[in-house]
């Protein structure tokens, strides 16, 4: 690559080219590196939450849970910027909002949609769970499932559609949660941007975390409609996912009977 040299064809300024240098700081005044919540409370909702994110050294990806750095009232302030960017994409998509009727209140609707309903998961903490000790001393194999899944690629924000099995191997030190918990488990990870592969691995790491079984299988059968509805139009693709732990490894015939027991979709 070619250097560009400066105005006057040196490549570096010298003394000569700086102006006056400004009267430098008093020593005592502090590098200014850490915004005050005053200053915070200035910024975007947006820019205030990626602030304390970053502070944290917390990662923000699309299928990250970001709950922890959201205030209270900061998700209605998102949800208005959220809103008045989309207006912005409409506006460029060359739509006339004013007069379309349908489209007067999309850029609302849409943002609410993002934030309270299908990327949920991002912006709210987990719901509660209520663990219990096993005192039957359950150690059977134990499947829950179909739970439906309702997601969206990472990719295009496009749906995805499917089912999630999952297969528990407890011991008696393990805690057992609700049936309808892992439903509730599975819909808080699962409503975010996404990618399968992903989503199986959060989702076992979330179980394993609060059930702490022997072993843990799930599997993920999905529609992805960035692959029906644009890409190669192809309606028959369905992408299935597992996450084999513990028990489920080692023991194949744990495995076999497991995956035996799933009404799968072309079964
Ligand atoms: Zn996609």
């Amino acid at each position: 690559m070619r250097r560009r040299p400066a105005h006057n064809g040196r490549l570096t300024p010298t003394d000569a080219d700086m102006p006056n240098p400004p009267a430098s700081p008093p020593a005592a005044t502090p590098p200014r590196l850490f915004r005050s919540e005053e200053e915070l409370a200035r910024l975007p909702a947006s820019e205030r939450i990626r602030y304390r994110l970053v502070d944290c050294g917390r990662r923000y990806h699309a299928n990250d849970n970001i709950a922890d750095c959201v205030r209270g009232g900061e998700l209605a302030e998102l949800t208005a910027e959220v809103q008045a960017k989309l207006q912005d994409v409409l506006h460029t998509l060359v739509i006339d909002t004013e007069s379309d009727h349908n489209t007067q209140e999309t850029a609302k609707r849409v943002a609410r949609m993002f934030i309270d309903e299908v990327f949920r998961g991002r912006y709210h903490p987990m719901p509660a769970v209520t663990e219990f000790p096993n005192a039957e001393r359950l150690n059977e194999l134990m499947i829950v499932g179909p739970i439906t899944v309702r997601s969206a690629c990472s990719h295009h924000l496009c749906p995805i559609f499917g089912k999630v099995w999952i297969g528990l191997l407890p011991n008696e030190h393990s805690n057992l949660i609700g049936l309808s918990k892992y439903a509730r488990i599975c819909d808080w990870v699962m409503t975010r941007p996404q990618i399968q592969e992903v989503a199986v691995t959060m989702l076992a790491n979330e179980l394993q975390r609060r059930v702490r079984p022997d072993g843990l299988a799930i599997v993920m059968e999905a529609d992805h409609f960035c692959m029906h509805w644009r890409g190669v139009k192809d309606s028959n693709t369905a992408m299935v996912n597992s996450v084999m732990r513990g028990a489920f490894l080692k023991d194949a015939n744990l495995r076999r009977e497991f995956l035996a027991l799933l009404p799968r979709k072309n079964a």
